[in-house]
């Protein structure tokens, strides 16, 4: 592990918090590509107050945070993580409540279990994300999107938590989204409030379930241990400029680009994040020599 504080080896920096704090936590086992070393402190709090404390410690001894939501868009580092690492998977962090076309949802919450929720609720708006991995809070700070919807459109307003443990909520005018980004990253998305329309909930299930099976059908099959590599550039899709630029074939070591969906890479078991990260550049490079185009990377490389 790189940069590892010197705190760690007499007690954590978080031993007089009522929290459970681990230390070298493997993060392996918290993203789908299943590769990586271990995070220097791991928590899961079971309330914003827990949060809190956490949060205003690390601003204070000045340890860097990260927030794992579903763990499918991150590339965790074989030489580890220096960081405590927050994960807002307690039922604190997870609620879904729904009062006529307002639904309020927790950062923790699977994105799969809001949209259906809202379905059988008969709300639209969110009906074309349902295939999409992850959590309400990774998909608002990577602005989660497919078939041409995505999270941010239908956002009202997002609770946050700064560096410093306080709380503030944050208007949608006040919130940037564009592909694969928001505004919303570099701090703590602790909810949401989605505003809604009414629809029919038996047309919504089968618009929601054709959604899914295209978006299934889009996807790997398999395996869990993958990533979506790039963004889509604007009027084209990282996947067909992959494929025009004969990249559907790259490896580097363990990692490789899935050959039938190109867009994703596919690590093997034991695989270091170096073959991942390497490949990435591999493609990259490649797109852009022949065909001009700088493919900007979804996947968060820590
Ligand atoms: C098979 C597959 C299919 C995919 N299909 C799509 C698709 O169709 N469309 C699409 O847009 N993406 C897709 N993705 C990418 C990925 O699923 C999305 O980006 C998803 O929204 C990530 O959510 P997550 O909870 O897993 O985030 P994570 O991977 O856990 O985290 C991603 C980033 O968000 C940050 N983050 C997570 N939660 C919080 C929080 N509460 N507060 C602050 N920061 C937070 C993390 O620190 C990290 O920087 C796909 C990925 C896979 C593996």
């Amino acid at each position: 592990m790189t940069e590892q504080h010197s705190s760690a080896a007499s007690g954590s920096p978080f031993d007089d918090l009522a929290a459970t704090v681990q230390v070298a936590e493997p993060l392996a086992s918290h993203t789908w590509l299943g590769v990586g070393g271990a995070a220097e402190y791991f928590c899961e709090p079971i309330s914003v107050e827990s949060l809190a404390a956490i949060v205003s410690r690390c601003h204070e001894q000045s340890i860097k945070l990260r927030v794992v939501g579903g763990g499918s868009n991150i590339l965790a580092s074989s030489d580890g993580v220096a960081a405590m690492v927050v994960s807002l998977a307690a039922p604190a962090f997870c609620g879904i409540t729904i009062e006529g076309q307002t639904v309020r949802v927790g950062a923790g919450a699977k994105l799969v279990h809001l949209v259906s929720e809202t379905v059988q609720a008969g709300l639209s708006g969110l009906e074309d994300l349902v295939g999409i991995p992850g959590t309400v809070g990774g998909g608002l700070v990577g602005n989660a999107a497919a078939h041409g919807s995505n999270l941010g459109q239908r956002v009202h307003s997002v609770t946050v938590m700064l560096p410093d443990g306080s709380t503030e909520e944050r208007v949608r005018e006040d919130i940037a989204f564009a592909s694969g980004w928001s505004s919303l990253d570099g701090v703590i998305v602790l909810a949401a409030r989605f505003e809604l329309d009414s629809d029919d909930p038996g047309r919504l299930t089968k618009r929601m379930q054709k959604q899914w099976i295209v978006e299934r059908s889009e996807q790997p099959s398999g395996t869990r241990a993958v990533a979506m590599m790039f963004k889509d550039p604007v009027g084209t899709t990282a996947e067909s400029l992959i494929s025009q630029a004969g990249c559907r074939d790259l490896c580097v070591g363990g990692a490789s680009v899935y050959a039938t969906h190109a867009n994703y890479v596919v690590a093997e078991a034991g695989c270091p994040s170096s073959d991942v990260k390497e490949l990435l550049e591999k493609v990259r490079g490649v797109v852009r020599e022949r065909l001009g185009v700088e493919l900007s990377p979804r996947i968060r490389v820590w």
